[in-house]
């Protein structure tokens, strides 16, 4: 359990609606994360999960409805403010996105040196530092075709941090991974959020989810149907859709 929860709104999610075509993928989400908590978010494929991440760093916009972020609306953010906004909330996705053609310390340092315009000398130092907390100092100087899924996914969270986030979206972080390398991520991330990252993680990791979540929330057809401290909401679910859901993925 995070121990950092505070009761200060972070993410405010209001009313929040997402449709594609014709099709209403969020149907109005109504929820806030709180700096220092750890939410994590359940549910089947396709119930609007990453469409909501998306929505919450304005990688996607909403279709009615606001996020807010530190009490202002991103609709009523500068474009400026929106420009920055990639350094204060840091995501880490399913395949990791680095630059292959860039080595391990490259992609650390490239965000704080172009939009931070850090110096190298500082940069380098941030970077190895973030290395050294995903345990991966001894890789720096490699390309990121030599790693290891488990590897390349914690350098993509090094990348994420060197731009000191307040909050860190993960988008199922381990789905692509060989089961023998989940650990070594979810490790990563109890970590960060022992240090008190705000994180919200759509992950399927029931047993990362039982250490470390605050609050789990279980989400099918772009509703929130229920949410829970993750002891309650695995052992004891309130409706058969979540009870029907976790039976599966145990
Ligand atoms: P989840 O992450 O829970 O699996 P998603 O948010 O990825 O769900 O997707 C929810 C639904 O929205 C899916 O039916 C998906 O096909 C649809 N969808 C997601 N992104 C787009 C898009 N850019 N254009 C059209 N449909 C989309
Ligand atoms: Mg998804």
């Amino acid at each position: 359990m995070a121990k950092a929860a505070t009761q200060v709104p972070l993410l405010q999610i209001k009313n929040l609606k997402k449709d594609f075509g014709d099709q209403q993928i969020l149907k109005g989400i109504d929820e806030t994360v709180n700096a220092g908590q750890v939410i994590c978010i359940i549910g089947p494929s396709g119930s609007g999960k990453s469409t909501l991440l998306r929505c919450l760093n304005h990688l996607e916009q909403p279709t009615s409805g606001s996020v807010l972020v530190d009490g202002k609306a991103l609709h009523d953010f500068t474009n400026k403010e929106l420009a920055s906004l990639g350094e204060r909330i840091g995501m880490v996705f399913q395949d990791f996105n680095l630059f292959p053609n860039l080595t391990v310390i490259e992609n650390v340092k490239l965000a704080p040196k172009r939009v931070k315009g850090m110096s190298d000398q500082a940069a380098e130092a941030v970077g190895m530092k973030l290395l050294a907390q995903v345990g991966l100092a001894e890789k720096a100087a490699v390309y990121p075709a030599s790693l290891s899924g488990g590897q390349a996914q914690r350098v993509a969270m090094a990348r994420a941090l060197a731009m000191h986030p307040e909050v860190m979206l993960f988008d199922e972080p381990t789905s692509a991974l060989d089961p023998e390398m989940v650990g070594e991520v979810l490790h990563v991330m109890q970590g960060l959020a022992e240090t008190g990252m705000t994180m919200v993680v759509v992950t399927h990791e029931m047993g990362f989810a039982r250490k470390v979540a605050d609050e789990v929330w279980f989400m099918a057809d772009g509703q929130l149907q229920e949410k829970a401290a993750p002891e309650t909401l695995f052992s004891a679910p309130a409706t058969d859709r979540a009870r029907e859901f976790i039976d599966k993925i145990i």
